[in-house]
Parts: C-alpha cells; structure tokens; sequence
C-alpha cells in the first residue's frame, strides 16, 4: 500500500505520516493470531479518525478466517465480575440496547454484521414481539441463525430489496471496526432505515481501551469527533456517543434524516487539535509499553511466571517477552477458555496457578489492573510480584 497516499476511511481527507509503527512481532489480530507484515496506525487531521492500515484482504478475511467465538452456541466475553458473578457481554448489550432505545411494541429491527448475533437471540428470548432480522458478508453462522429465526429473517452478502426503509433500527455490535469501506456500508445502513429510524452502535473506543489502538484487524479507531463527521456525511443526525455504558467502547445513537437531507459536519477545533494529542499520547505509549515489559523482566530475571488475562493484552505480552521460557501459564476467569491454549501455554483458572509461579503479569485493561490485583491477591496473599500496563 502507498504511504501518504492513503485516504482517511472517514472523511476521505489524504492522511499524513503514521503516528505509530509496530515491530512485526506486535502485530496481532482480533482473534489473537500474529499477522504478517508491520502495522500502521494514523490520525486523521481532517477529522481525527485513528486508522489502521489494512495487513490482509478483508473480504476473504472474514469470509474464510473468522471465525471468532463460533466454537459454542453458550461461548461468550465476560464483560465484568462483579461480586463473584460473570456478567456476559451479550447480556450487558441487550440490557443496554434495551434501556436506551426503549423499543416498540413490534419493532423491525436488523442487525448489520451480525455474526453469531448472540445478543439478538438474548433480545428475542427477553422481547419475542420484535422483528429480529440479521445481515453479515458470510454465511458460516447460519448454523445459529436458524436456532432462533426463519430464513426469510436473514441475509447474506447481498440486502434485499424488500428490506429498503423498512426498518426502525439498524443494530451493529462491534463491527464497524473491521471496515474498511465504512463508505458503502454507512450507505446500507442508511437505506435500510425508514425516515427517523435509528443506528444503534458499538464500536471500541481506543482510549478507554488503549490495547485496541494495536488490534490489526481494527482498521478504523472510531473518536467522537470522527463519529461526528461519519454520521452527518451519510445522512444521520447523532444523538449520542456515550464512553460510559460500554466498557471501552463508545454506544453510539443516530437517527435518520428525512429523505436524503445531509448536513454538513461540524467538528470543533479544539476538541479535533485534543484528539490529535491523545492518539499521539497513546502511540508513544505502546513505543514504550514493550520496553517497561523488557525492564520488568530484567529485574525479575526468570522468575517462573503467568500472564492473568488470555485475551488480547495476554497475547500480546506473552508476543513481546523476552525470556518466554519462564511462561508456565495464562489465567482467566473465562470458563470457555480455561482448558484451551494461548502461545503453547495452558489457559487456567485462578485457583489453578501453578506453585512455582512468583511473577504475575496483569495483562488485562489498565482501567481494572487494580481490580484483578486484588481479587488475586484475595486467592494467594504476598505470594507475587506483579507488572501492570501503566495507564
Ligand atoms: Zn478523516
């Protein structure tokens, strides 16, 4: 791909030089998987879109390869622990989508990117008047459609023409993303929505989940000011990018304008000139972030050691150690990947830390270091040595 040439997903704007250049060992996808190539990331100064670039061709990507979470029909991400008990993300999203939309009785609703679509399946077990339909550029997660739909209630690769403005939702959880074309699917989702109908969308937000800045297959970092821009050149007004609801990711609320009426976008300069600074903040944090791991392990020479968290700040520690050796484990408190494996070494629960191990590393959100910190401590008191990503 041309450097300098590249246009901003966004807003089309040229963008300039990258803001952050990864070494190859670095560069992990979604799925935990090392890609080939160096990634890339950019900032904007149009619009302040974060943008990845692209390492692979998407669409055989995610036609052939993706294939996340399409193990079980139960597997799912634990959103949160509280008190003991695993609050699952599908469940976090169908409460949140439920208590901002405040849906219709019948409400015709689709689900743009779906995949597996475990939070429409929630939603129609909790709300069974509303019209559930579902659109995804694959068809490999039929299998879980036709559990809880009929046929005529999903699409794939193609929309179909009865479903122009029939809807008064358009849904999309996490998917936004991995496009890199944002163009033709802003356009899509648009046709699809009646006048004053609503997107209803999760994307992550980088700088409340500052590992998502190195997912490789996260070609866009969306930022309010880049929502903004998005949104009022496609035809939407926007309601709300809310940073609060969803752990690391912005719950973002459009509605559609009449007809084809578009406004121009208004974006702030000072808030553009600040997102700037933060997306540059936050390369040089991941500049440093391997080097305070190398540090780290200099003092601590080879102690044996676990990474807490086989998610994707897991895999990217245990991609940046320098002595691997000491590796015995990773840890999570998900049941779906105890049993399984991350870089040759055993997923484990808490409880199951080998006796040896005297290094712990937090490879978990910054945000909930602390947290994670002290529930282990509850399990072994003054047993470990810890290292956490530093905000
Ligand atoms: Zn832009």
């Amino acid at each position: 791909m041309t450097q300098g040439a590249l246009p901003c997903n966004v807003c089309q704007q040229p963008l300039p030089e990258p803001i952050y250049r990864a070494a190859p060992q670095s560069s992990l996808s979604s799925l935990r998987r090392a890609m080939d190539g160096t990634l890339e990331v950019f900032c904007c100064a149009a619009c302040g879109h974060i943008q990845t670039v692209e390492l692979c061709d998407n669409g055989s990507f995610y036609d052939t390869e993706y294939d996340i979470l399409v193990g079980s029909e139960e597997e799912d991400q634990i959103y949160a622990v509280e008190n003991g008990q695993k609050i699952f993300r599908a469940d976090h999203q169908v409460a949140t989508f439920q208590r901002k939309l405040a849906l219709p009785e019948g409400a015709r609703v689709v689900d743009f990117g779906c995949a597996k679509s475990a939070t429409m399946r929630l939603l129609k077990q909790q709300r069974p008047d509303v019209n559930v339909h579902l659109f995804d550029i694959s068809d490999r997660y039929v299998g879980f459609w036709e559990k809880f739909l009929s046929p005529e209630q999903w699409a794939t690769y193609t929309i179909p023409p009865a479903w122009q403005r029939s809807f008064d939702v358009v849904t999309s959880f996490f998917s936004l993303e991995h496009i890199p074309d944002l163009k033709t699917a802003l356009r899509s989702i648009h046709g699809l929505l009646r006048d004053g109908g609503r997107l209803y969308a999760i994307v992550p937000n980088t700088f409340t989940n500052s590992v998502d800045f190195l997912v490789a297959d996260h070609v866009n970092h969306f930022t309010h000011t880049s929502l903004q821009t998005l949104l009022a050149n496609h035809g939407f007004d926007l309601l709300e990018a809310d940073a609060q609801s969803h752990r690391g990711a912005f719950v973002v609320t459009a509605v559609r304008r009449p007809g084809d009426s578009k406004v121009a976008p208004v974006v702030d300069a000072q808030e553009l000139a600040d997102t700037q600074s933060a997306a540059n903040k936050l390369a040089n944090f991941w500049q440093q972030a391997s080097s305070h791991l190398t540090d780290f392990e200099t003092q601590h020479g080879s102690a044996p050691a676990v990474i807490y968290g086989a998610g994707f700040y897991g895999a990217y520690t245990a991609s940046n150690l320098q002595q691997p050796h000491a590796l015995r484990a990773f840890v999570d408190q998900n049941p779906y990947l105890q049993g399984s494996s991350l870089a040759g070494k055993p997923v484990v629960a808490l409880d199951s830390i080998p006796d040896e191990v005297e290094v712990v590393y937090l490879a978990v959100n910054p945000v909930i270091a602390d947290e994670v910190r002290h529930t282990v401590e509850a399990a072994y008191p003054n047993r470990f040595r810890y290292f956490r990503f530093q905000p």
